[in-house]
C-alpha cells in the first residue's frame, strides 16, 4: 500500500489557479482543510489569536545594545518573557540567533582591544617606541 493518495484520496476542492487542490481530504469527506467551509477561517482566527498573544508591545523596551554585558540584559529578560509567556517563542529564537551574531562580533571587537593594550605594555615594559 502506497502512501501516496489515490484521485479519490483527493481533496475535490481547486487551486487559486483552477486546477485541482490535489491535497488529502479530510477522513471521511471529499475535502482537505483548506477547502472545507468554515475550517479555513477558523484557523485563520487561530493565528490571529496567536498574534494578539504576543503582542509585542508587552515587551520590555531597551535602547539598542551596545556591547555584550547590554545583549546578556535583555536575553535574561526575553528569557523570563518567555517562560511568562510574553513573548513567541519563534520570536524568541530569532532574537538569540541575532544576539548570538552579535555577541561573537564583540568577542572580536575586545579581543583585539587586549591585544592593543598589551602591544601598549609591551612597548612600556621594553621602552620600545612605535
Ligand atoms: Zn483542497
Amino acid at each position: 500500500m502506497s502512501g501516496k493518495p489515490t484521485n479519490a484520496q483527493k481533496c475535490t476542492g481547486r487551486s487559486a489557479k483552477g486546477g485541482h487542490c490535489g491535497a488529502p481530504p479530510i477522513r471521511g469527506t471529499k475535502r482537505c482543510v483548506l477547502h472545507t467551509p468554515g475550517v479555513a477561517s477558523a484557523v485563520g482566527k487561530l493565528g490571529g489569536m496567536r498574534a494578539r498573544q504576543f503582542d509585542v508591545s508587552r515587551l520590555q523596551q531597551f535602547p539598542p545594545p551596545e556591547n555584550a554585558t547590554d545583549m546578556r540584559k535583555l536575553l535574561a529578560v526575553m528569557v523570563i518573557e518567555m517562560r511568562t509567556g510574553k513573548i513567541d517563542p519563534h520570536l524568541a529564537t530569532r532574537i538569540a540567533f541575532v544576539a548570538g551574531t552579535f555577541l561573537r562580533s564583540s568577542e572580536q571587537e575586545d579581543i583585539k582591544y587586549v591585544r592593543e593594550e598589551l602591544e601598549a605594555l609591551k612597548r612600556k615594559v621594553l621602552g620600545v617606541t612605535a
